[in-house]
């Protein structure tokens, strides 16, 4: 960790995480629309890759491509390719999967470690009321391609929502054990965005007493560090993870992530707007690998914890 850059609350930076489009194929209720962006202006697979490098040259290791949905860009797979080309320890995207089926294969030719595919269900009429399209079984089945040609591991994001899928805990775990992925339970994040704005009050759901349960049946369980102290419990073969964003301290303390918006600003810190800074303008003008470092630098200066004046 020692040739890491690190921020003033001494938090190493050793993810970036690169919203390539915010264009979506779906539109799921509790998720926080970034605004629109013409296909146009986002960044083209060449600037992908130079931020990426100089990421790199501050010691990033890994890099987790979003969206938006991300295999909605049709230059997808040569954006894996080049990105490929800089030796990152790990590349990673986050999907709905619904094209997942068509681009499984070149992806993982093209470079991809890991998938994260979101699914927060298995019923369709639930999958339709929560993104609005008729997908499911095109989901589950990019989720079984990308098995299939043996990306590993995959990975199930559930966001988990009060009267809507708690009942489906269990057999998604099942389903996920059988299928050889590992299923990640995401407590719901507060959106500005949602239009209904008492979405949250209705939907969120704690997740600390169904965890209790599993700490009580895993036959072993981790805490990841460097990912905000998340639990990994292994259960009778299967893996199962759970991601407490709202509020929680080991959230924020072990942040080691780096964010850059589909508009190509550094963002310092998931739940704030105020702090972006630009990055992809002074890559167009044509600025100085250097003062695109400091770019960086700018925004890892910029990141705070939440909790900071409340210590
Ligand atoms: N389209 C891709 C997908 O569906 O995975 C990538 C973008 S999506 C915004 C990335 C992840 O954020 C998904 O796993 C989604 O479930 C999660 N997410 C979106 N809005 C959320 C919210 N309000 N609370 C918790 N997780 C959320």
């Amino acid at each position: 960790m020692e040739d890491k850059v690190r921020d003033n609350y001494d938090r190493p930076i050793i993810s970036l995480r690169i919203s390539i489009t915010n264009r979506c194929n779906v539109d799921c209720i509790y998720c926080h629309h970034d605004g629109m962006l013409e296909s146009s202006d986002e960044m083209t697979p060449d600037e992908i890759c130079q931020v990426c490098r100089i990421a790199k040259s501050l010691g990033v290791e890994k890099i987790r491509l979003s969206g938006g949905e991300p295999l909605v860009r049709r230059d997808i797979v040569e954006i894996v390719e080049k990105v490929n080309t800089l030796g990152f320890k790990d590349l990673s995207i986050t999907t709905n999967g619904i094209y997942l089926e068509k681009y499984a294969q070149a992806l993982k030719d093209a470079g991809l470690d890991r998938v994260n595919v979101s699914l927060d269900t298995l019923d369709p009429q639930i999958y339709k009321m929560i993104t609005g399209a008729d997908l499911l079984e095109k989901a589950k089945n990019g989720i079984l391609k990308a098995s299939e040609v043996g990306i590993y591991p995959v990975k199930i994001n559930m966001v988990v929502m009060n009267d809507i899928n708690t009942e489906e805990l269990w057999d998604m775990f099942e389903f996920c054990k059988g299928n050889d992925l590992i299923l990640q339970l995401i407590e719901i994040i507060d959106s500005d965005s949602c239009e209904d704005k008492d979405f949250n009050s209705k939907y969120h759901f704690e997740l600390s007493e169904f965890e209790e349960k599993l700490a009580s049946l895993a036959d072993s369980i981790k805490v990841r560090e460097f990912m905000q102290n998340r639990r990994k419990y292994f259960i009778d073969g299967g893996e199962i993870e759970v991601v407490h964003p709202v509020e929680n301290s080991d959230f924020c303390s072990n942040c080691s992530r780096l964010r850059v918006t589909p508009e190509g600003k550094l963002k310092p810190c998931l739940l704030r707007n105020d702090n972006l800074v630009d990055l992809i303008q002074f890559i167009r003008d044509g600025c100085s690998e250097e003062q695109i470092k400091e770019r960086f630098l700018q925004a890892i200066a910029k990141r705070e914890p939440y909790y900071k004046d409340e210590e």
